[in-house]
């Protein structure tokens, strides 16, 4: 049987028709190799964006099930325009939405995940020795509504097809090279990875490096779907390989740095230090759909037996979490509440620093010598990250990928002198 490869062109590769004619170029390549090829496509440039902005200036709060019949069309333009040129080029192609393949999701619209993808009908043609394009982004509920996976969703897509296909690979096309250490707009020196695991890709998107759609990376780990990501334009670059962290061979402590300013910090001082005040506090805005990253709480106060308690969460959600806050701040009996959006988070990241000691204290001793002070400090198995005000961002970025070495090949000396976390 054929190696099925699925490669995915996001909205800059396929802007305008040249653009589509040099994608086409790339599709019938890899079905010149040798594999049975299937395509998923974003809409055209920044065409959501505008249909996006269109429904605003007829009604300021559109219906989420209008907004999915709208914005799924975007794509349906592109699948037929790419399947058009694959043709022109002398290849039997046939484009396919969401609901023509069977991919199935929840009953929610604007954010709906997969559930299920029936593959008989790909499969069928290609057998018959067809290239396939599929329309990203959108999918179908078990009675007949269309529904669209969230903005960037067509990652995902692309990822679900490919381990409901058990694709060989699934190739991300894009408009940048690959996986950076860190943002080369911050840190010109920052240098494409070739490899990276799936759970430090996941760490590096949701610490603010918006390469992939998160859920892609994490339906591609759970189905172990190596994903590769790269560039249309330049297509001599193999670009960086995602993979199981097992299949890798890990050399840095740290594999890349990244920054997020969309986060502000709240804290609620002077709770009583009583058992159940942060299970209310974080249960309330659980139930609101709020998610909290970071938190601390203070050592509490022998005086008045009181303890504080800091937390972030994404900007956006500012207007739940004052809900939730003057709700329950009386149950509480807290004291003041500090709102305070003057803050990034950095974060370093990397498999290879389980078991590395030294690595945390590099970092806070790298942002001490830097003169940055650090506000709150978070830590998993793979990833240190650091609140710090939002003006000394970049260079708390720059500082820590030159201590890491993440610009060259040689490993970063990481001997602290602090204790380790
Ligand atoms: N076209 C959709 C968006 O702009 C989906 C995607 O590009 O992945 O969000
Ligand atoms: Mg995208």
């Amino acid at each position: 049987m054929k190696k099925i490869i699925v490669q995915k062109f996001g909205g800059t590769s396929v802007a305008d028709t040249e653009r589509i004619k040099s994608v086409a170029k790339i599709v019938t390549n890899e079905k010149e190799n040798g594999n049975d090829v299937v395509v998923v496509v974003s809409a055209m440039g920044h065409t959501t964006d505008h249909l996006v902005r269109m429904a605003q200036t007829l009604n300021p709060n559109p219906s989420e099930r209008e907004m999915d019949m709208l914005l799924s069309t975007g794509e349906c333009v592109s699948m037929a325009l790419l399947t058009m040129a694959i043709q022109a080029l002398g290849y039997e192609a046939v484009s396919f939405n969401a609901a023509q393949v069977g991919i199935f999701t929840e009953n929610v619209h604007t954010k709906a995940r997969i559930i299920d993808i029936k593959t008989d009908k790909l499969r069928k043609n290609l057998n018959e020795g067809k290239i396939i394009v599929v329309a990203g982004f959108q999918g179908i509920t078990s009675d007949g509504e269309i529904t669209t996976l969230g903005r960037g969703g067509s990652d995902t897509s692309a990822v679900a097809l490919a381990a409901a296909l058990n694709a060989e690979r699934c190739d991300i096309y894009t408009d940048v090279e690959g996986v950076y250490t860190t943002d080369p707009r911050v840190v010109p020196n920052a240098s494409k990875l070739d490899e990276i695991s799936y759970e430090e890709m996941l760490e590096l998107a949701h610490a603010g490096a918006n390469v992939l759609h998160p859920r892609s990376v994490e339906t591609a780990k759970q189905y172990e779907v190596p994903l590769r990501v790269r560039s249309s334009f330049k297509t001599d670059n193999l670009g960086t390989l995602i993979l199981g962290v097992d299949k890798m061979e890990i050399n840095k402590p740290v594999a890349g740095v990244a920054e997020d300013s969309s986060q502000i910090r709240i804290v609620v001082c002077d709770i009583p230090d009583t058992p159940g005040e942060a299970a209310t506090l974080f249960g309330s805005l659980a139930k609101k759909n709020v998610s909290v990253d970071m938190i601390i709480q203070s050592y509490a106060r022998k005086s008045s037996n009181t303890n504080d308690i800091a937390f972030t969460i994404n900007k956006a959600d500012l207007p739940q979490a004052q809900e939730v806050l003057n709700e329950v701040k009386d149950k509480l009996n807290a004291g003041d509440i500090k709102i305070d959006d003057n803050i990034a988070k950095v974060s370093i990241i990397g498999a290879g620093m389980i078991d590395r000691p030294g690595i945390a204290s590099t970092m806070f001793q790298t942002l001490a010598e830097s003169g940055i002070n650090i506000r709150m400090i978070s830590t998993s198995e793979i990833k240190i990250s650091c609140l710090i005000n939002k003006e000394d961002a970049q260079k708390a970025v720059k500082a820590l990928h030159e201590v890491f070495a993440l610009g060259s090949d040689e490993v970063a000396d990481v001997k602290g002198t602090l204790p380790d976390v």
